[in-house]
């Protein structure tokens, strides 16, 4: 499970059950028939444990396993081990290049579940790189000094030391309203540090909602709460993590016009988002999000927006010569019939998303 290997083994714990399986996968991995520890079950979990390292990647143990409970990856050839920062099995590619640019509007685009968030984290400060150690975490001088001389070694320092502020607005807005307590207006006061609240407010249509608390607020008030409570703070790096979820196009417009606004010489607005129209109103650069859900994520290099939409839509990254999805994601534009939907003559068009292999 350790180390920088090619490969990611992972063994799903609470499917792995070693006393009812016969322990398949250790009689017929072909590495342990050579009398090495590939896989073994630890005495402390008493679960089944794989070493990345010495497995070939033959995927016997999946198949054998009958709880389904082993996934291995062969990662893509082309990552460069040496930029692997990821908490989890997060995978950054190109990290070290993205902190050079300065001044820009960076955005991610990507599936659920290969570690966006996590990587936002990192970014804010809120965790901790972990260098591909998944057990101790590695102390912020053994971070410094393994990426020493990049700038990934400044974008740390700076984060550490306080000089650089990062605040960040989460992916679930729902879960404020547990959170935090107390009435919009009031607490839009008390991080208002840019002194631009009264605009903001007014912007992101606010105002009626200001003397209500937010356990209240509907689902797009608080996306728009939360966008509102993060641009009113001074940062030299503003992170929005899906802002356009629960909003409507014209709110989406304004929210995205607002985020935008944040960018000054020297400071990253960074922004995950799905909505590509969105991306491509809002950003400078795109970096695209591949791997596999709940085991690995990979950043691309940056691009311009049309190279970026295009290398997410194709599944397929030109300069790497690496296809990370086999379907490409077409844009089927219909006619529907007139006023079907909404009791006028009005004729409407639809725009739905397909997989290109299965049409
Ligand atoms: S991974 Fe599968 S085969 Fe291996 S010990 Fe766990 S349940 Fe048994
Ligand atoms: S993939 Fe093959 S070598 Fe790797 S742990 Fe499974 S059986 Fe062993």
């Amino acid at each position: 499970m350790l180390g920088r290997s090619s490969r990611i083994a992972m063994v799903v714990e609470d499917r792995c059950r070693p006393s009812k399986c016969g322990l398949q996968c250790r009689k017929r991995c072909p590495v342990n028939a050579t009398g090495c520890q590939c896989i073994e079950i630890t005495a402390s979990s008493k679960l089944s444990l794989i070493s990345e390292d010495l497995c070939i990647g033959c995927a016997i143990c999946v198949k054998v396993c009958p709880f389904n409970a082993i996934q291995i990856i062969n990662l893509p050839s082309s990552l460069d081990k040496r930029r692997h920062i990821g908490t989890g099995r997060i995978r950054s590619s190109s990290t070290d290049f993205l902190f050079q640019i300065l001044a820009m509007f960076w955005a991610w685009v990507g599936t659920n579940g290969i570690g966006k968030t996590t990587a936002l984290q990192i970014l804010a400060g809120i965790l901790k790189p972990n260098l591909g150690n998944f057990i101790d975490a590695p102390s912020w001088d053994e971070i410094f000094r393994y990426f020493r001389g990049s700038e990934l070694h400044k974008y740390f320092t700076r984060l550490v030391g306080d000089n650089m502020k990062a605040t960040m607005k989460p992916q679930y807005v729902d879960n404020i309203r547990k959170s935090v307590k107390g009435k919009v207006g009031d607490l839009l006061n008390t991080v208002d540090e840019r002194q631009v609240k009264d605009t903001l407010c007014d912007f992101l249509e606010l105002n009626k909602v200001m003397d209500q608390d937010v356990s209240g607020l509907s689902g797009g008030e608080l996306q728009r709460f939360a966008i509102a409570a993060r641009a009113m703070k001074e940062a030299d790096i503003y992170i929005f993590d899906e802002p356009s979820c629960y909003l409507d196009v014209k709110q989406r417009l304004k929210a995205a016009q607002a985020i935008r606004s944040l960018l000054q010489p020297k400071s990253y607005v960074i922004v995950v988002e799905h909505d590509l129209s969105i991306l491509d109103y809002l950003s400078d650069y795109i970096c695209c999000l591949y791997g596999t859900p709940g085991a690995y994520g990979v950043v691309t290099l940056p691009s311009s927006i049309r190279e970026g939409i295009n290398i997410f839509l194709n599944g397929f990254i030109p300069t790497e010569n690496l296809r990370f999805r086999e379907e490409k994601l077409t844009f089927r534009v219909t006619e529907s019939t007139r006023g079907e939907n909404r009791g006028s003559d009005t004729p409407m068009l639809q725009l739905s998303c397909h997989d290109q292999n299965k049409t």
